[in-house]
């Protein structure tokens, strides 16, 4: 904020500081009740195959209708969630979602299609969080390869050898895995290589210049790694053309679809175009 404008006096950022703490605050004292005032819900965007012609997953997204405001963006209370805790019943509570979601739309769905969630780092980081969601999937009658499970390259970064282990674990149990921003964060090969990933998503940073030489780097170099590759933040139709060129495994963005409510993306399962 403060590049952004070189005029504001060094008092206002206090000011705007302060202020920012206290909504955080109230954020926090709210949030911890949002989930039993049911103020929580989950849309959800689908991801376009383009050898299947089909729409071959869909990732659950986080939202939350604060009393009295409207929605507030996950930007605005992940951080926050992870900060006091409240993303681990909020996390679980996501996965039970899914699972109902998916119970719902089974026979829609055919293979290869997949609901992907978003894992935070304190989630993987919890002691018992691979036993735990494996219970709560056995609850719901739902298999691990239902799933796949998104993080990003912050979760990894101090703490390789644990992480490691946890996603072996998940991985063994059925569950896809796939690091979610790439490009954004610290990954190096040797980090890739050491993860037992399965897909690598392009962070959308990647695709707004239609840099086509990048990203087919990236791409050879996630086919060396046998990571398959979703592309997010496909906005337009002149990225979607040059993507489709590309040996991509999924496209991902508002030129594909928005995210979406239980109804209407039951409307798009099975559509074939
Ligand atoms: P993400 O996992 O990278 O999710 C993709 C984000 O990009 C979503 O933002 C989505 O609405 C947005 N997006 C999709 N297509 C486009 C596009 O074409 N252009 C642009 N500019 N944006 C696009 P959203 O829903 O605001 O979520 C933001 C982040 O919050 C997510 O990023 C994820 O890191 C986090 N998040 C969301 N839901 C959950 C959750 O259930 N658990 C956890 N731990 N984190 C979540
Ligand atoms: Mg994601
Ligand atoms: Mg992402
Ligand atoms: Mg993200």
């Amino acid at each position: 904020r403060a590049k952004s404008d070189g005029r504001k006096t060094h008092h206002v950022y206090e000011m705007e500081m302060k202020y920012e703490h206290v909504e955080n605050f109230i954020h926090e004292l709210e949030l911890s009740n949002a989930l039993e005032r049911g103020e929580l819900s989950l849309v959800y965007q689908p991801i376009y195959n383009y050898q299947f012609k089909r729409i071959i997953g869909s990732e659950a997204l986080l939202r939350w209708n604060r009393c009295g405001t409207g929605f507030i963006p996950p930007v605005d209370f992940i951080p926050i969630a992870e900060e006091t805790g409240l993303i681990i019943p909020i996390g679980y509570w996501v996965i039970r979602e899914v699972c109902k979601f998916w119970k719902q739309f089974e026979s829609s769905f055919s293979e290869p299609f997949k609901l992907s969630v978003n894992i935070s780092r304190v989630q993987l980081n919890e002691p018992g969080f691979v036993d735990s969601i494996l219970r709560i999937l056995d609850s719901e009658g739902v298999s691990p390869r239902v799933f796949e499970l998104e993080i990003t390259e912050s979760t990894v970064i101090h703490n390789l050898m644990a992480v490691q282990q946890t996603l072996r674990s998940l991985r063994a149990a059925g569950f896809t895995i796939a690091l979610d921003d790439f490009g954004t964060g610290y990954s190096s090969l040797n980090m890739l290589t050491s993860l037992p990933l399965d897909k690598l998503k392009i962070d959308k940073s990647f695709i707004r210049d239609l840099n086509e030489p990048l990203i087919t780097s990236i791409l050879m170099m996630a086919n060396a790694l046998k990571l398959e590759v979703i592309v997010e933040g496909v906005e337009e139709e002149a990225q979607f053309r040059m993507l489709a060129g590309l040996n991509c495994w999924g496209l991902q963005g508002y030129y594909i679809s928005m995210p979406l409510g239980h109804e209407q993306i039951a409307a798009t399962l099975g559509r074939d175009d």
